[in-house]
């Protein structure tokens, strides 16, 4: 018999979770206004609600703390941190800032201006919003296969090249300052980017002069299916892969809050030195001086050994095969989840899964208020709410696709916790056809409007 696969760590230190009941649900819910960003967390049995600096931290990452070195300037944390970007990302230049977004700003504002247009595959939200708040154009080139939660294509995050080169021919290469990647897709349901991908994408930007950024924010498990996917991988080790990954970019952004193992922090890296002298100036403006950015001394020690832990196979092995283990479970029910399975969480198309609730009536979010009401899980909609309106003609944009993300924290919940997450699910799914009304707003903001929005029961 095969030796089944467990998680290469032991427990030493728990955090108590409250256990409620329906009833209490179902009062927290509506005094909630039925937005999960609204409860508190003692209100949540399982939260799956974004594994963004919600994951555990290693005995040897608490005991990094404690050798912080807190000096404004020229701090050891400072450089053992440094040394780790160098080590692991090959990028000579790098800069601490307090989390992703914060890299994104700071470097965006030496590259970004108004009418510029960035192609990539699916920009995450932030990305998306630090270029449109300069007036420039997200352009997304993901390739078609990643719409389509029936296809086993096992690189669904890669770049359409075809549909990338179309984009520099149509807007010209100096309206393009940069091209992203962002490693893993995220919105399309945390698929990975192949190596054959990342070379071709990076031969483009070759070409046309145009620089390539990564946003790396999951690097680590973009390397992992490298490595069990792609040919001429599989005796690389992940170190390796991400090497490889970085050498063909120009730059990189980072949220440490996801492969970082740490539940605060980011940073810039990069090889001009040019870049990094702009770059230092909006850092120092934005985010703290260049040694420290927004970050303590002992967050960049707990960032520098959490860095290497990202890159460890077993550690990688037993977050993803803990993913799918959940969405084999909920396969085996029937329920309708994006396959293959991503890295960080099971995305489950509600549109397939609740058929009775009008799109008007927010799908996605319906079924996310189900599943909290079930059993206190929470999860996050990833549908009409989050796609907001049209800027324009202020009606909803409708996505091809309503998700329920169920976003899985690092080293943090038992497989236990998974199997009352997919008993839930499966008790819903159950009772689907039963489910026919969903929700209407009654306030909501101008934008990002499903962090705050206000509903009511239709
Ligand atoms: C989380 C994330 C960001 C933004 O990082 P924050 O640390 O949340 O500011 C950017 N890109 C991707 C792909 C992310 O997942």
């Amino acid at each position: 018999m095969d030796i089944p696969y467990a998680e290469p760590y032991k427990i030493k230190m728990i955090e108590p979770i409250r256990l409620s009941s329906k009833e209490e649900r179902l009062q927290w819910i509506k005094e909630a206004k039925y937005n999960l960003f609204n409860l508190r967390s003692e209100q949540v049995y399982i939260d799956l609600l974004t594994d963004s600096g919600t994951g555990s931290m290693s005995q040897n990452q608490w005991s990094q703390l404690m050798l912080g070195d807190e000096s404004y300037a020229g701090a050891t944390s400072y450089y053992k941190l440094k040394s780790a970007v160098n080590e692991i990302t090959g990028f000579h230049y790098f800069l601490p800032t307090h989390q992703g977004r914060a890299a994104e700003n700071v470097l965006f504002s030496v590259l970004v201006k108004e009418g510029d247009v960035v192609p990539g595959n699916t920009h995450f939200d932030t990305t998306k919003g630090h270029i449109e708040f300069r007036r420039a154009l997200p352009v997304d080139c993901t390739i078609d296969e990643a719409k389509n939660t029936h296809n086993n294509h096992p690189f669904k995050g890669n770049i359409d090249i075809a549909k990338l080169k179309k984009a520099v021919a149509e807007h010209g290469v100096d309206k393009i300052p940069m091209i992203i990647l962002t490693l893993t897709n995220n919105s399309a349901g945390g698929q990975p980017v192949s190596m054959e991908n990342i070379k071709a994408v990076s031969e483009v930007a070759k070409e046309n002069g145009i620089m390539l950024l990564i946003d790396g924010a999951r690097y680590a498990e973009n390397a992992y299916f490298i490595k069990n996917r792609e040919a001429g991988y599989s005796e690389k080790t992940i170190a390796e892969i991400v090497k490889e990954t970085f050498s063909y970019a120009d730059a990189m952004t980072m949220s440490s809050k996801k492969d970082g193992y740490v539940n605060m922090g980011g940073f810039i890296a990069m090889h001009s030195q040019e870049i990094f002298e702009k770059a230092s100036m909006f850092n120092i403006m934005y985010e703290g001086y260049i040694t420290y950015g927004g970050m303590s001394g002992r967050d960049m020690n707990a960032l520098a050994a959490g860095l290497y832990e990202g890159i460890n196979y077993e550690t990688l092995d037993a977050r993803i095969k803990q993913v799918a283990y959940l969405g084999a479970q909920l396969d085996d029910y029937g329920i309708p989840v994006q396959h293959p399975y991503g890295g960080h969480a099971i995305f489950v198309n509600a549109n397939e899964f609740l058929t009775h609730v009008p799109r008007e009536e927010y799908i996605a979010q319906t079924l996310a208020i189900e599943l909290y009401i079930e059993a206190g899980v929470r999860a996050v909609e990833i549908g009409t709410l989050l796609a907001d309106r049209d800027p324009d003609s202020r009606e909803n944009r409708y996505p091809a696709i309503e998700f329920v993300r169920l976003t899985i924290p690092r080293r943090t919940y038992t497989n236990n916790h998974m199997d009352v997450v997919a008993a839930a699910l499966k008790n819903i799914f159950d009772r689907r056809e039963t489910i026919t009304s969903g929700y209407e707003i009654v306030k909501e903001a101008p934008i990002l409007r499903h962090f705050t929005v206000e509903l009511k029961k239709k």
